[in-house]
């Protein structure tokens, strides 16, 4: 009978993609993917350490776990990822019925650890070094990029996929984590990363996301003296049959080069959409933040992106409530979102990481409630701009890549006839529609008849008009829908 796997994965796309490619090789080795912790042999948690809230998480799940573990002590119990590779040890003190830590630069190593764990019944541990440890080369192998062979049957979606192009990252902001849990940055050879997107696209994928903590820092050295660069990577990538749709993220603002937006510009199947987190209004706030760049030189940033991209999507990360934010400096962010015409943003509540040059320097001095009351209160200026961005988009036709049934269809199986839909446009604005079930992976226009400041709901523009019911929801940015304050859904009238 075969093995029976259960995966819980939280944090980033990074993530998400590290997940499925966990299943994908365990299921090479027989597994079977379910979807109960408590009937699998082995139960998974990939995990995030960007906030601390997310270590919460996981670390309450574990605790659930203990007595099923203590009744079935066979089954295996690993933690990967993020919070693996920066609690380490701490891990197995807080749970002591994990058998195996495994970090984000290990996870090539799960099944081996797995093996081991059954053999020996012993726990394994598999981390990187730190990066003070050694030098920076040991570091570096010691954080090994894990992209093994795709295999379409793993994603949740065939027809899109994430390729990683970059791993780690060097750019230290002072509150962050992600530096030392995912270690240096190291850009993965562009001729690998074409010939994955060959085999996504003989898989039939047709849209591909390149991944990158700072993915327009991309730079691979091929040893001609030229080092390969994002703008060239997406050149390279262009003319892959069958790919129609290509997107990057997540942006540094300092290294939106002339070159990338000029290449976004020219080369058809990159989306004009560009995910470009600030984080802050206020030059001080920047400055603690050591984000290497100024509000001043942000908008610069922006113009440019919107002179050399017409029509260009453009959204960003904010954090509120960091060290020493004063009422001051938090309006700089209000002023900046309610100007900056950002088609959405993700607002977090500044979460203090220890190890973090943040933490070491600077107390975390914002109440909670105040974080707390900025972040509706940034929020509620965001959804106000989305909404305007969006209700310029009503009457428009825009193509949007079907991707699945909606929430509100998730909920309530209509059976085989025409279903809620929903999908992206290529500016990455959230599309729902009605429509058989048969468009899922069709790129289709549609008809934007109205909207949200979260959702766009339209009609197919070359089929019948299939009205939509009065209780949809808006298919929400996961981060962007925390603590706000309800969403103004604006009717129109319908044809
Ligand atoms: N590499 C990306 C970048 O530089 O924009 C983002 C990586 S991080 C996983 C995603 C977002 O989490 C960041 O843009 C930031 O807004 C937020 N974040 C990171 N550390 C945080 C912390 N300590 N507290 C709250 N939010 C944090
Ligand atoms: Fe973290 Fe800054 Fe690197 Fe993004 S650029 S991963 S926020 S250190």
């Amino acid at each position: 009978m075969a093995k029976k796997l259960y995966i819980e994965t939280v944090g980033c796309q990074m993530n998400v993609l590290d997940s499925e490619l966990v299943v994908g090789s365990l299921r090479r080795q027989g597994y079977e993917l379910i979807h109960e912790a408590t009937e699998a042999d082995v139960i998974l948690f990939n995990t995030c350490s960007v906030r601390q809230h997310a270590e919460d998480k996981i670390y309450s799940a574990l605790g659930r776990l203990r007595r099923h573990k203590q009744r079935h002590p066979s089954k295996i119990v690993g933690v990967l990822g993020c919070m693996a590779q920066k609690d380490q040890e701490l891990v197995r003190r807080r749970a002591p019925h994990v058998d195996i830590v495994c970090g984000t630069g290990q996870l090539a190593r799960l099944p081996e650890l797995i093996a081991e764990v059954e053999r020996t019944g012993r726990p394994q541990l598999a981390l990187s070094l730190d990066r003070n440890e050694a030098s920076r080369p040991e570091v570096e192998r010691s954080f090994e990029s894990y992209d093994p062979l795709r295999d379409p049957s793993m994603r949740p979606s065939p027809f899109q996929a994430y390729v990683r192009i970059m791993i780690g990252c060097d750019k230290f902001c002072t509150y962050c984590i992600v530096p030392s849990v995912r270690g240096p940055e190291q850009s993965r050879p562009s001729e690998h990363i074409a010939a994955e997107v060959r085999q996504l696209a003989a898989e039939g994928c047709k849209e591909i996301t390149l991944l990158g903590q700072t993915v327009n820092s991309y730079k691979f050295d091929r040893g001609d003296g030229r080092p390969e660069r994002l703008s060239g990577l997406l050149a390279r990538v262009h003319d892959t049959t069958g790919i129609e749709r290509i997107k990057f993220i997540t942006n540094f603002p300092r290294d939106m080069s002339d070159d990338l937006l000029d290449a976004v510009r020219e080369l058809p199947k990159v989306c004009p959409y560009l995910h470009v987190p600030v984080q802050s209004g206020c030059n001080e706030v920047l400055r603690r933040m050591k984000r290497l760049y100024t509000v001043e030189y942000y908008r610069e940033m922006l113009e440019r992106c919107r002179e050399r991209v017409p029509g260009v999507a453009i959204s960003s990360d904010f954090i509120v409530g960091f060290c020493g934010e004063t009422e001051a400096s938090f309006q700089r962010s209000c002023d900046l979102v309610a100007t900056a015409g950002f088609k959405n943003s993700f607002i977090f509540k500044y979460s203090p990481r220890p190890g973090t040059k943040g933490d070491e320097l600077y107390a975390d001095d914002v109440p909670e409630e105040i974080k707390k009351r900025r972040n509706n209160d940034l929020l509620a200026i965001q959804n106000k701009v989305s909404l305007a961005d969006h209700l310029r988009l009503v009457g428009q036709t825009v193509q949007v890549l079907v991707e699945g049934p909606s929430k509100t269809a998730q909920k309530h199986d209509a059976g085989a006839g025409p279903r809620q839909l929903t999908g992206r446009t290529r500016t990455d604005h959230i599309v729902v529609l009605e429509g058989n079930p048969r468009l899922l992976g069709q790129t289709v226009d549609v008809l934007i008849e109205e909207a949200t400041a979260f959702t766009l709901f339209g009609m197919v523009a070359t089929g019948e008009h299939v009205g939509i019911g009065a209780d949809a929801h808006a298919e929400e940015e996961s981060c962007t829908i925390i603590e706000t304050q309800g969403s103004p859904r604006l009717s129109l009238p319908v044809i």
